[in-house]
């Protein structure tokens, strides 16, 4: 209940865990940095995955799968990617335990393995080591593969969905016969998230190349989605890789382009995952609970019939159900993904109507249709809107006859509105430091994680390229450098840290 959460101003570090528990979304399990997802945030995830696996098939991609286990020579062939992720790879050494009577459950020291099978944290090696098989000609060219799955990387510091030790999430894995495709495709890649993150999730995004300290291991160069979240912090919500020829070296995939000749193949790879959820949640959500836009609800609509008695009850629950009927008979279009809008009926008629809205403004339900004895005696219904709380998001009134209509209009109205505020708060925090003195000023470290919402931004630098300088604002000011966007400013000028030249400004920010 709303009660029950932080206020986001208090302590927005905790106003994310209040809202993660009193939606029902997900608990930490007893496992480390392991969590469970509930039906509630797995209902949110199926529709994320089905919005994507749609985009991901209409740019051309087939979904397969792959091992669970790497063996750990195979971690090994990329020198790169070896020492990224050493450091957090969960490894198998064992295939048996012993059970003996008197002894506690115990690994049986006789059932080593031979070589040591790693969690992938990612799938590159395991898939190159296979497409060395599928790859001969260049007839074999493209592959377009996308891969469902969990990965586990050993993480220190977790937080539910935003980092975790496992977690749920696609990866594309391509080979190409050029450079050129390869890198158009990590591109449309990078280019699917951010349609993805601002025309489901409602949520504005930064596109650009990572710098060379903040790219993927064993890539040539890394595309990524950066979000704002409301505290003014940053979010890599998604990354594409062009992996250049690393992988094919590594796992000796050649193929005979059609002059004959033998050539690497050129890879890429790209990934979102649960992490997204945790995205929605920080960009949308107020101290009433969860706000989840409309493309992405599981339940569009909640219907709460009222009534003192079943006489009062009675044609309130009969006017729920015609109106539910027919929502769900309203033609279907790509907003809601060709499927009928969700609708439930609340039924719990022994609760106050005030403790029966406050459980579905929690949960984020986008629109709340109330039908009491009143409103059947005018053929109308109310309806109020998830994003705008209290009185100013309710309309009374609204006929009965037509309402079907009247709210699916008011959903895609919603999931715009959603948008432009999302969109309206990231350009607002969006700002240029043009010296050191305001730089410092826009990253005091007493606005540091776990305190109250807001007041830290995405700033705009210049910076003089180095990984040296990167790596000195990270350990004085906690900033990160998130992208160089696209759409960002490209003239020169001087590094404010250094004094030496900078090609162009980038985005500094604290992230998640
Ligand atoms: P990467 O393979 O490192 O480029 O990551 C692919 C995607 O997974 C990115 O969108 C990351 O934001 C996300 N991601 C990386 N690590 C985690 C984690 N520990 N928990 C949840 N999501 C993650």
């Amino acid at each position: 209940m709303a009660d029950a959460i932080t206020r986001r101003a208090t302590n927005y570090a905790q106003w994310y865990l209040d809202i993660v528990k009193e939606a029902g979304l997900a608990d930490n399990s007893d496992v480390r940095g392991c969590m469970v997802i509930k039906p509630t945030g797995f209902a949110l995830w199926e529709k994320m995955q089905r919005a994507l696996d749609g985009l991901f098939k209409s740019t051309g991609h087939v979904n397969a799968y792959f091992p669970l286990f790497i063996p750990m020579s195979f971690l090994a062939k990329e020198e790169q990617m070896a020492e990224g992720f050493a450091k957090e790879c969960a490894v198998v050494t064992h295939y048996r335990l012993k059970a003996e009577p008197g002894k506690p459950l115990h690994v049986d020291p006789a059932a080593e393995l031979e070589e040591p099978l790693i969690v992938r944290p990612t799938s590159e090696t395991i898939i190159w080591n296979t497409y060395k098989k599928w790859v001969q000609s260049y007839r074999d060219l493209p592959l377009l593969i996308n891969q469902w799955a969990n990965v586990v990387r050993w993480e220190m510091r977790t937080r539910l969905f935003l980092r975790t030790a496992e977690f749920l999430w696609q990866e594309g894995h391509t080979a190409h016969a050029t450079a050129k495709e390869a890198e158009e495709e990590t591109l449309q890649m990078v280019r699917v998230y951010q349609k993805f993150a601002e025309e489901w999730m409602a949520m504005p995004v930064l596109v650009g190349p990572k710098t060379d300290g903040q790219k993927f291991p064993g890539a040539v160069y890394t595309l990524c989605i950066e979000a704002m979240m409301q505290d003014g912090k940053a979010l890599q919500a998604g990354t594409s890789h062009f992996l250049g020829q690393n992988f094919a070296k590594a796992f000796d995939v050649k193929f005979k382009d059609q002059s004959n000749k033998e050539e690497y193949a050129w890879a890429t790879s790209w990934g979102v995952s649960t992490r997204l959820i945790g995205g929605l949640i920080m960009t949308h959500s107020d101290d009433n609970g969860l706000v989840v836009p409309p493309r992405l609800a599981p339940t569009h609509v909640v219907i709460v019939p009222l009534g003192k008695n079943d006489a009062e009850r009675g044609p309130s629950i009969a006017a729920a159900e015609k109106l539910a009927a027919e929502l769900r008979a309203l033609p279907r279009d790509d907003f809601f993904g060709y499927e009928p809008i969700g609708v439930k009926i609340d039924t719990l008629f022994d609760k106050q109507p005030g403790f029966r809205y406050a459980e579905h403004e929690v949960r984020g339900v986008p629109v709340r249709v109330e039908i009491g004895p009143k409103d059947i005696e005018k053929g109308a219904c109310a309806v109020a809107r998830r994003d705008v709380p209290g009185k100013e998001g309710k309309q009374f009134g609204v006929p009965l006859t037509g309402a079907a209509e009247h709210v699916s209009k008011l959903l895609r109205d919603i999931q715009a509105s959603l948008y432009a505020r999302a969109k309206a708060y990231r350009d607002a925090n969006l700002v240029t430091a043009n010296t050191l003195d305001e730089f410092k000023s826009l990253f005091p470290i007493e606005k540091d994680e776990g305190g109250a919402a807001g007041g830290l931004k995405f700033v705009l630098a210049h910076w003089d390229g180095t990984r040296e300088t990167e790596d000195r604002v990270q350990a004085e000011y906690k900033a990160t450098i998130r992208c160089l966007p696209f759409d960002g400013p490209q003239e020169s000028g001087t590094c404010i840290f250094t004094g030496k030249p900078s090609a162009r400004k980038v985005v500094f920010a604290r992230a998640y």
